[in-house]
């Protein structure tokens, strides 16, 4: 007999918000149930203290699809879709994915960062919480609740594409003390990450980066991009531009200034600190992506090649299209 059966008769269950994260989920029941320490609530749904509470990437999902009897899903489409795995599982191979899964159904996730190539590149791997305020205030009115969406939490996304407004970031789930806390969005508790004046120029390309980002992610989930091949898609691209010329790049120092520039209004934001910053760097992390990989590289890399290049989905799937042959 499952021990789901008189658990929870004392207890009401919410049910799934559009959009809406797996920690946002628990965090609401913990709320709703008004526990005062947040082991109470993950003692209940994951049967230990600090069970399923990283907010990217949590474990313990078997034993929580047991308990609740599975009516949120199985641990297969929590994970996949409702947690930052949906991010990973467009550019990772679907073995990844389902060893990812298997990660998280188990009470331990130690190594899944490592794996999906998020500890090997210098972009940040703690994936801080955001929030839209317009979005805040909306789902409030209309649910009644101020919760987590999956596609802010997105990294390379900075703007709600739905009020084409900044996100405000959270600090609270970065730090040590605070790490196994259920928590939802508050004004109060949300940080500007941009704080330059001059944010226009800023904010128009996050806003066309992160539409880049949503639609690649929902577009590919049933199919991964094939990072293994998308150096032909670039060099193809810059070929087109008269900028190389088979496996000769004529033109180093003018592609790798030109990038610099593309990147330049991104460098307000932490999350793209890793960046490089000078035309040599950059020359040398270009002609990284302009190769074969040889291991994992963090997909914000290649997010930022295809918008530099592209500009927005539908250019990149023709330029995809186009290659469709060889990638078959
Ligand atoms: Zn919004």
């Amino acid at each position: 007999m499952l021990e789901t059966d008189g658990l929870f008769p004392g207890y009401q269950l919410l049910s799934w918000l559009p959009d809406e994260t797996f920690f946002s989920l628990i965090s609401r029941h913990h709320q709703l149930w008004g526990h005062v320490t947040a082991a109470q609530s993950s003692q209940l749904v994951f049967g230990s203290s600090r069970g399923g509470s990283h907010h990217d990437l949590p474990n313990s999902l078997g034993i929580f699809v047991q308990r609740t009897n599975a009516v949120f899903g199985e641990a297969d489409y929590i994970a996949r879709e409702r947690t930052l795995l949906k991010f990973y599982s467009a550019f990772v191979s679907k073995a990844e994915t389902d060893n990812a899964i298997a990660c998280m159904s188990s009470a331990s996730v130690a190594h899944l960062k490592l794996r999906l190539g998020i500890l090997t590149s210098r972009f940040r791997a703690n994936h801080p919480l955001k929030a839209c305020p317009h979005c805040i205030r909306q789902d409030l009115r209309e649910t009644g609740w101020a919760y987590w969406h999956l596609k802010h939490q997105f990294p390379g996304v900075w703007m709600c594409t739905t009020h084409q407004q900044p996100l405000l970031q959270s600090c609270l789930k970065a730090n040590g003390v605070e790490r196994f806390r259920w928590l939802l969005p508050h004004l109060s508790e949300l940080n500007p990450v941009n704080t330059k004046s001059d944010s226009a120029s800023s904010d128009s390309v996050l806003l066309g980066l992160s539409e880049l980002v949503e639609h690649l992610v929902w577009s590919k989930t049933d199919q991964p991009l094939q990072l293994g091949k998308l150096h032909e898609v670039y060099r193809q691209e810059l070929q087109n531009r008269g900028w190389i010329a088979g496996a000769v790049s004529l033109r180093p120092a003018q592609i790798a200034a030109a990038f610099l520039d593309y990147c330049e209004p991104l460098r307000c934001i932490p999350e793209f600190a890793a960046l490089a910053e000078d035309k040599a760097s950059m020359g040398q992390q270009l002609s990284r992506l302009l190769r074969p990989p040889r291991s994992g590289t963090h997909p914000l890399r290649h997010l930022l090649l295809i918008h530099w290049l592209f500009g927005d989905a539908p250019n990149f799937d023709r330029a995809i299209r186009l290659l469709i042959p060889i990638q078959n």
